[in-house]
């Protein structure tokens, strides 16, 4: 049976059209559904009855289990949701965390359970791929958080025009772009005035760096952009981020720059993680320099999330000003992420990661405030 949470406004379109109704049921089910937090049909007043039971019948309006929910003391909260695993049909999960700012609230999402492209530092690739999230997994994500704001306290008075969840990364498990037409069809529907209505500046993607759907991407949905770079010469990231084998660094910056023709903002966040010893080193910062010198930047150095037996440890907190101390002075804007939701394990990857592997190879953390 069709679940129409799979379907963006286009798609919705077509669907009411071959069934002989009128497109602008599209507008007015992603209304119900994303706006009014409504998923039984026979909710939906203004939709004719014969309508609503014919949709009753043939299709449905089926939303990703939630597994688990936290608060933590700083607000953060996190959202545990059941993702069949394929390959042996155990159950496992992927996260959606939220990151209350003062002048913002930040949705980290999910796109895949595990991840095929095995960067040596994140537990989601040593957990290698599973399968990809379907789009009512993906926006599903959004929608359980937005409910369940709207119901805690100190939201429930908020004005439903008022948006609780103001920015979404792309950033928890997975590679977005390696899940290409399901993300962007989620993505449209964010940023969809008759679903989220989200601004394209406030919609940033994570990639490790796939060049072909970055130049696709921006031509089908262009959003912000953050790229995991994590080096800045090609033998050290074809080390820790095996993808710079077939998408090196020049190709990365070349298409970097021409994503920014059509980007709703005029910088790419270059995503660093800091690695002890590894990528860390004053050298290496003005390498990096030299390397996005044709590219409007920020950058966003994440001190690495250990994990066991992940062979790397984090940088000293004095290499990491050092490190950003340099790209500084070229006139950069750079941010160290800070941690989040620590009590509540809310680093992306982090309670999954337990859930799914018994040895615990689970930290990831991610960085949110700096990009969006
Ligand atoms: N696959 C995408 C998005 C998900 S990962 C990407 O790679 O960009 C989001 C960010 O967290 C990426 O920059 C990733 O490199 C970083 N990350 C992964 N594991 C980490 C860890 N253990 N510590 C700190 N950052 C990590
Ligand atoms: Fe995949 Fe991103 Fe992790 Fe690399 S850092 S393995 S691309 S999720």
């Amino acid at each position: 049976m069709t679940n129409l949470l799979d379907f963006n406004q286009q798609q919705l379109a077509d669907y009411f059209l071959s069934i002989g109704e009128k497109p602008f049921r599209a507008k007015q089910l992603l209304r119900w559904v994303h706006q009014s937090g409504i998923t039984e049909f026979d909710q939906m007043t203004d939709i004719a009855k014969v309508l609503r039971q014919k949709l009753t019948n043939e299709t449905r309006l089926t939303l990703p289990e939630v597994q688990l929910e936290q608060v933590s003391g700083d607000g953060t909260r996190k959202w545990l949701i059941g993702a069949n695993n394929q390959k042996d049909s155990t159950n496992s999960s992927i996260e959606a965390v939220f990151i209350p700012e003062d002048a913002r609230g930040t949705l980290c999402i999910s796109s895949q359970v595990g991840c095929a492209l095995e960067c040596t530092f994140c537990s989601t690739g040593r957990q290698g791929f599973n399968r990809n999230l379907s789009v009512s997994e993906i926006i599903g994500q959004l929608w359980i958080a937005n409910s369940s704001l709207r119901k805690s306290d100190g939201y429930e008075l908020l004005p439903m025009s008022e948006r609780v969840i103001s920015n979404i990364v792309m950033m928890g498990m997975g590679e977005p772009l390696a899940n290409y037409d399901n993300v962007v069809a989620a993505m449209q529907i964010m940023l969809d005035d008759h679903a989220y209505g989200l601004s394209r500046r406030r919609v940033t993607l994570s990639t490790s760096g796939l060049v072909p759907a970055m130049d696709k991407l921006k031509e089908d949905c262009p959003v912000s952009l953050a790229v995991s770079l994590h080096a800045p010469n090609d033998a050290l990231r074809d080390e820790i981020v095996p993808i710079n084998k077939k998408y090196p660094i020049k190709a990365l910056m070349a298409a970097c720059e021409r994503y920014l023709v059509k980007a709703p903002r005029d910088f790419i966040t270059f995503e660093y993680v800091m690695l002890d010893g590894v990528n860390d080193t004053p050298e290496l910062a003005h390498q990096l320099l030299d390397v996005v010198k044709n590219v409007p930047c920020k950058f966003n150095l994440i001190p690495f999330n250990p994990f066991p037996n992940s062979g790397y440890e984090t940088s000293k907190p004095s290499h990491i000003r050092v490190f950003r101390d340099i790209l500084m002075q070229a006139g950069h804007v750079v941010t160290v992420r800070k941690t989040r939701g620590e009590d509540i394990d809310a680093a992306c990857g982090q309670l999954a990661g337990k859930v799914l592997d018994k040895t615990k190879r689970s930290a990831k953390h991610i960085s949110i405030e700096a990009i969006v």
